[in-house]
């Protein structure tokens, strides 16, 4: 007999997108005429920019010629990819992070996954509440969350971010040893400022905690006075690591490629209180369980930073946060109360007084012919909110508006 590892049984089914595919599907069946807009896509719709097919096909080349082929790559990623996103990314803005703090890596997703296993089984763990459900569901199954109780882990300290507090998440009470903080926010779409950032760097430093930043939705920060890097903030590089992806950014929600950032001076401890590089315990994950990312993706990523690549994509993201801005006004015309869509690609919606953000995914389904993902998917906190997306086509974003608006 073959046991299996029994933290898998305490993971939460994954619920929330089969119930709203199963629901989407059985109104279409129900009334085939109907013109039904999802506004729940969580991935982009826009092609490739021409910059990073051009960069693909020229890598796609020199793979073909013996005089330039690549074979297995630099764990860390290349070279030319890790100093691109260096410069860019960080001492364009005056933060200081050097070429070799950068992993590159196949997704945000995965890094966020993995990056737990290098931390004790008995740590414990804060995230936001409701947040990317990635940062629980993987803490769940290396056994760091305890049973689950109504709705909530019972060892998992939950932040919760609500319109009470400005959906910023609060230190905690108790001790905390990894805190994962999302930025702009899936869901809620709202970014931390520098100076709630500042409270948690000191606080993480304080207690001797690590932060996981994820920051994959970076680009779409428009405000100047947000930063897009925790190590804008002074002291992170003492106790943080940041996850990055081409994902949301320019697309590469298929193609597959990320980084993460570890500084050298992050220390983490042994039972006796030595101190050990978490840049030296990552390099050594990564050695072991991974190969790296495809020569022809890393040079389409490094052709995002190149002058046409930057305005490329800029003007995609542009696009997105002009549907943003569309959703937002509509929500408005109908009386809601909206959050987000300004610095993120989601729309926070308050559900009306007494309305469940299920109920409401279905008054919107029957409605308007919509589809959105309810809030409570994303954590207990999430109930009485409804999230959309930015991410549909400008068209099918104007008529999904107009119905909305007409919402009353
Ligand atoms: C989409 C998303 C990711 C996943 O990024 P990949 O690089 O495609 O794996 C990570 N974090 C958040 C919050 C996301 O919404």
């Amino acid at each position: 007999m073959t046991l299996l590892n029994e933290n898998y049984l305490n993971l939460q089914g994954s619920y929330l997108f089969a119930e709203v595919a199963r629901r989407t599907a059985a109104f279409k069946k129900a009334h085939p005429d109907a013109q039904v807009i999802s506004l729940g896509i969580g991935d982009v719709s826009r092609p490739l920019v021409p910059a990073v097919v051009d960069a693909m096909k020229k890598a796609c080349d020199e793979m073909g010629r013996a005089e330039t082929f690549r074979g297995y790559g630099p764990y860390e990623g290349y070279d030319f990819l890790r100093s691109a996103i260096a410069a860019h990314d960080y001492q364009a803005r005056n933060v200081d992070i050097s070429a070799d703090e950068i992993f590159v890596s196949d997704g945000a997703k995965s890094d966020v996954a993995n990056f737990q296993e290098l931390f004790s089984a008995d740590a414990r763990v804060a995230l936001q509440d409701p947040v990317y459900p990635v940062y629980l569901d993987t803490n769940v199954m290396a056994g760091r969350s305890g049973v689950c109780k109504n709705g909530q882990f019972e060892k998992i300290i939950y932040l919760p971010c609500t319109a009470e507090n400005n959906f910023a998440p609060q230190l905690p009470k108790e001790h905390a040893d990894l805190i994962y903080l999302c930025s702009p926010n899936n869901p809620t779409g709202k970014a931390m400022t520098r100076a709630q950032l500042q409270l948690w760097v000191d606080w993480a430093i304080e207690n001797k905690a690590v932060i996981l930043f994820d920051s994959a939705y970076e680009a779409f920060i428009r405000a100047e006075d947000l930063p897009h890097s925790i190590f804008e903030i002074l002291g992170a590089k003492k106790c943080a690591v940041e996850f990055r992806s081409f994902s949301k950014t320019a697309g590469f929600t298929g193609t597959r490629c990320a980084y993460c950032v570890v500084p050298r001076e992050l220390m983490i401890y042994d039972k006796t209180g030595n101190a050990h590089a978490v840049h030296d315990l990552w390099l050594r994950r990564q050695s072991t369980k991974f190969n790296g990312v495809p020569y022809i993706v890393q040079r389409g990523a490094e052709a995002v930073f190149s002058s046409q690549g930057q305005a490329q994509t800029r003007e995609v993201i542009d696009g997105y946060l002009e549907n943003a801005r569309v959703i937002l006004q509509a929500a408005q015309a109908a009386g809601l109360t909206a959050y987000g869509g300004e610095n993120a690609p989601y729309i926070w919606l308050k559900t009306p007084a007494g309305i469940t953000s299920w109920e409401f995914f279905d008054m919107m389904l029957d409605r308007l012919q919509l589809v959105g993902t309810p809030g409570a998917g994303f954590g207990l906190s999430g109930e009485g909110y409804f999230r959309m997306t930015a991410f549909n086509t400008p068209e099918l974003t104007q008529i999904a508006a107009r119905r909305l608006a007409g919402l009353k």
